[in-house]
C-alpha cells in the first residue's frame, strides 16, 4: 500500500475493508424470510444499515429481486411523488494532471484537445443551455495546478451572470471537481455554489492505488474526507459517489454507505446526493473500454433500487452515460434527478467543432435533446421534470433540508414549486408537440392535488404565468 502523502497524514480510513468483507460474506445468498424483513423496515423509510443492504443485493431469487423493485417504486412514489429534477453538466476544463487509467482526460492521453474554456465563452455555452430550458448547471473540471479554488469560483460567477431572453437564468450552479483544502471550499461557498460533489470512484483502496497513477488524486484519504472538508467550509449539500466496473459492485454500494454513514455521524446529515457512473468507453482508456467488474443492467437496477431503499432522503442521479432504455427503468426504481441532452467536452454546447463523440470524456448513451427527453419523461411516464431551486434559494439546505424532506415537505412544497418551473419551461422553451403533453399533465396535476389551499395558490400563479410573470414559487 502507497504511503500517504503530506496531504492526508493523521486522517483517518473509516472504509474498513475486512468490516465490508464480512458483511458482504454473511449476506450471501440470504433466506428469503430474511429478506422479507429487511424489506418491511425498508418500507417504513427509516433507512437501512449496510448488512442490511448487502443482504439485498446478495439475493439471487428473481421473484425477491422483483419485491425489491416494487419497494423501491413505492418508496420513491411516496416521497418525491412524480416529480423529476432535470440538469445539464457543463464541462469548464478537461486540462488534467492525474492519471486516471479509466478517464479520456488523463494527463497523459496527448491524442485528447486540450481546452479550458475563457469566461467569454463560458458565457457563450450558458446563453445555449439557457436557451434551452436549463436553469441548474454542474460544472465539471479536470484537475490541473493552474486552475486553483480561486479561477474555479470565478467560473461559477461567470456562470451566474448570464441571463439571456425570456426566464433565461442558471439559478444553482453544482460543482464537480477534485478535493479542495477547506479555504478552498470556502472560496466556493462564498460565490454560492450548490452541491459540491466528488466521487470516491472505487472504495476499494488496492484497486483506487492501482488506477490512479499519478497526480494528486492518487491519495485515496484526502479525496475520502473531501466531503469532511467541504461541510468544514459551509457547503452541507454534499454528493458523492462511486464509478461503478472498477470493482466489486456489492463492496461499493456498502462504501457508499458507510461514507454516507460517517458523514451523518460527523456532520449531522449525510449525502444530498449519491452518483453512480457506470464506466463507459473513453479516448485510449484501455480499462474504460474493458471494464474489470462489468455490471450487467439487472444488477445494476438493483443497486440503485436498494440505494433508493437505504438512503431514502438522499437524491440519486441518473446522466446520460446510460441509454434511454435503461433510464426508463432506473427512473422507476429510485432516480430523482436526471440530465438531458449533454455533452462531455468543453465548448460542445455553443461550438460544432466539439459536438463529436470522439472527443468527449466518455461515450454519452442517450443523445437525445433536451426536448425528446422532456417529452418522454412525461409522455412515456407521466413524471413532472422540475427545475425547482427554491429550497437552495431560501436557505432550506444540509440538515435543514433533510428533516423537511422527512415530513412530507417534499410533496407539499416540491411538487407545487415543479410544476411552476415545468410551466415556466413550456411557455418559453417547449416545442410545440412536448407542449402539448406537458399542458395535459399539468392539467392533471392540479386537479388531483389534494390541499384546497394550496391548489388555488398554484392555480393563480399559473394564471400568472401565463400572463407572462416569471420564477414564481411557494
Ligand atoms: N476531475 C474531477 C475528479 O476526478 O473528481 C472531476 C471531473 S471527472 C471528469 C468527473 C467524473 O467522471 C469522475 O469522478 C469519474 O467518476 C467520471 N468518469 C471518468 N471517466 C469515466 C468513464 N470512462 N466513464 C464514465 N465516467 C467516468
Ligand atoms: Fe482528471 Fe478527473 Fe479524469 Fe481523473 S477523472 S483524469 S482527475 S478529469
Amino acid at each position: 500500500m502507497k504511503k500517504d502523502s503530506s496531504l492526508s497524514e493523521g486522517l483517518e480510513n473509516f472504509i474498513d475493508e475486512k468490516v465490508i468483507r464480512t458483511e458482504m460474506e454473511k449476506a450471501n445468498n440470504p433466506a428469503p424470510g430474511l429478506i422479507r424483513e429487511i424489506l418491511a423496515k425498508a418500507g417504513e423509510r427509516q433507512g437501512l444499515d449496510p448488512d442490511e443492504a448487502a443482504a439485498l443485493l446478495g439475493n439471487r431469487d428473481r421473484d425477491l429481486d422483483e419485491a425489491i423493485f416494487e419497494t423501491a417504486r413505492t418508496i420513491k412514489k411516496g416521497i418525491y411523488g412524480n416529480r423529476l429534477v432535470v440538469f445539464a453538466p457543463l464541462y469548464i476544463t478537461n486540462e488534467c494532471g492525474n492519471q486516471c487509467r479509466y478517464c479520456g482526460f488523463n494527463a497523459k492521453n496527448s491524442d485528447l484537445d486540450r481546452r479550458t474554456l475563457t469566461s467569454e465563452e463560458i458565457r457563450r455555452e450558458v446563453t445555449v443551455l439557457e436557451d434551452l430550458g436549463h436553469k441548474r448547471l454542474l460544472l465539471v473540471y479536470g484537475e490541473h495546478p493552474r486552475l486553483g479554488p480561486d479561477w474555479i469560483a470565478q467560473t461559477v460567477r461567470d456562470v451566474y451572470a448570464v441571463t439571456s431572453a425570456k426566464s433565461g437564468e442558471i439559478r444553482r450552479v453544482n460543482i464537480n471537481c477534485a478535493p479542495l483544502h477547506v479555504e478552498g471550499f470556502r472560496k466556493l461557498h462564498e460565490v454560492g455554489i450548490g452541491t459540491y460533489q466528488c466521487f470516491q470512484e472505487t472504495y476499494h483502496r488496492p484497486t483506487y492505488e492501482k488506477l490512479h497513477v499519478a497526480g494528486p488524486k492518487t491519495d485515496f484519504l484526502w479525496r475520502l474526507h473531501a466531503m469532511h472538508r467541504a461541510q468544514e467550509a459551509g457547503i452541507d449539500d454534499v454528493g458523492m459517489g462511486a464509478l461503478f466496473g472498477l470493482y466489486d459492485p456489492i463492496f461499493e454500494v456498502l462504501g457508499l454507505l458507510h461514507h454516507a454513514r460517517r458523514l451523518e455521524l460527523d456532520w449531522g446529515v449525510g449525502p444530498h446526493t449519491i452518483s453512480f457512473p457506470r464506466l463507459e468507453p473513453a479516448l485510449n482508456s484501455d480499462i474504460a473500454f474493458n471494464p474489470p467488474y462489468p455490471t450487467t443492467d439487472h444488477e445494476f437496477k438493483k443497486i440503485v433500487a436498494v440505494l433508493r431503499l437505504a438512503v431514502p432522503y438522499t437524491g440519486l442521479i441518473l446522466t446520460t452515460r446510460e441509454t434511454a432504455a435503461m433510464r426508463k427503468e432506473l427512473l422507476e426504481v429510485g432516480v430523482s434527478q436526471l440530465s438531458g441532452g449533454s455533452r462531455t467536452y468543453p465548448g460542445a454546447y455553443s461550438d460544432p467543432e466539439y459536438d463529436r463523440p470522439d472527443v468527449q470524456q466518455f461515450c454519452i448513451g442517450d443523445s437525445r435533446s433536451l426536448d425528446e427527453v422532456i417529452r418522454s419523461i412525461v409522455g412515456d411516464h407521466g413524471y413532472v421534470p422540475s427545475w425547482c431551486t427554491a429550497c437552495y434559494r431560501l436557505g432550506r439546505t444540509g440538515e435543514h433540508f433533510m428533516e423537511l424532506a422527512k415530513t412530507g415537505f417534499i410533496q407539499k412544497f416540491c411538487l407545487p414549486n415543479g410544476l411552476l418551473t415545468f410551466k415556466e419551461y413550456l411557455e418559453d422553451y417547449a416545442s410545440e408537440e412536448t407542449r402539448q403533453v406537458g399542458e395535459a399533465l399539468i392539467r392533471r396535476e392540479i386537479e388531483n392535488y389534494p390541499d384546497p389551499d394550496r391548489k388555488s395558490l398554484l392555480t393563480d400563479r399559473m394564471a400568472r404565468m401565463e400572463a407572462g410573470e416569471r420564477d414564481l414559487y411557494l
